[in-house]
């Protein structure tokens, strides 16, 4: 983790959807540790009050809420608790995503992924909007991913490709509708960073991982504080003129692939 620590985001709030883990997790003590207010809404409470736990022992200001992002209603009753508990709103980082497991049906499957990945971060979106507006900084980040958005890759699903394509048009069109408000919506499309969703059910075979490393010309994965700068850059200041955009995180990989096709 950074050391550089500049205070961007002193007296923003931000609510980070998946901030008990990974990407989400890096992230909220990144954002808390640049002066944001930062509330984490996940499935995982033990983790999520871990976290936060400890961001308020390192002097941060942090809470924490139980939130299925599967459930509409609850995604959209998040925002609203976000902006009343930490006395309003400036930034949504739309991040948790469900990986089912096998138990589940195909069309169960399909139906959790797009409801968490993308139907969740368009209510939150929309519910955040106005919000966002009047705060005068409004961003919105989404993770997307490189599968589906950037390229097929063969072991992600149609259910995750989908769900990550839709992301990025998604963000487009908020990006559009909202940037009249002052409100910028960007993506992040990361290859493979090492989080526990990498230890999950269903992950790529030791083979691709060798094969990512050889492809990649930065020759490893990526690390969670560093998709946290990239989130933390487009949702600060510093990217004051961005909106629309989808940034990959992925060492080169989608580059180096196109350029050898
Ligand atoms: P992670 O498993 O470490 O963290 C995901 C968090 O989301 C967990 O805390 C989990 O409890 C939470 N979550 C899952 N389902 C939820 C639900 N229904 N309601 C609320 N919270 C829920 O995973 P990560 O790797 O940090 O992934 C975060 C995001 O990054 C996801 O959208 C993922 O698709 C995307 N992504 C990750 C990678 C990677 O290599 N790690 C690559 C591309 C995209």
């Amino acid at each position: 983790m950074s050391t550089n620590i500049s205070r961007k985001l002193q007296g923003r709030q931000a609510l980070i959807s998946g901030g008990a883990s990974g990407i989400g997790e890096a992230t909220a003590r990144l954002f808390a540790a640049e002066g944001a207010a930062v509330m984490i809404a996940d499935i995982d409470d033990a983790n999520g009050e871990r976290v936060v736990h400890e961001i308020r022992q390192a002097g941060g200001l942090a809470h924490y809420r139980s939130v299925d992002v599967t459930d509409r209603t609850a995604v959209r009753r998040m925002v609203h608790d976000a902006a009343v508990e930490l006395g309003g709103l400036s930034i949504l980082f739309n991040n948790a995503m469900t990986n089912p497991s096998a138990d589940y049906t195909e069309d169960q499957r399909w139906n959790l992924m797009l409801e968490s990945g993308l139907s969740a971060y368009w209510a939150a979106a929309m519910e955040a909007a106005p919000i966002l507006a009047r705060s005068g900084h409004g961003a919105i980040v989404s993770n997307a991913s490189i599968a589906g958005a950037r390229m097929g890759i063969e072991f992600a699903s149609e259910a995750y490709s989908a769900a990550k394509a839709g992301v990025l048009g998604l963000s487009r069109k908020l990006a559009k509708r909202f940037g009249p408000d002052g409100v910028r919506s960007n993506v992040i499309c990361p290859g493979i960073i090492e989080t526990p969703r990498w230890r999950g059910p269903g992950m790529p075979e030791p083979q691709f991982a060798r094969r990512w490393r050889q492809m990649a010309p930065l020759g490893r994965f990526g690390r969670t504080d560093e998709a946290a700068r990239l989130v933390l850059f487009l949702a600060s200041d510093d990217a004051s003129y961005i909106t629309g955009q989808d940034i990959a995180i992925d060492g080169g990989f989608t580059m180096a692939m196109r350029f050898e096709s």
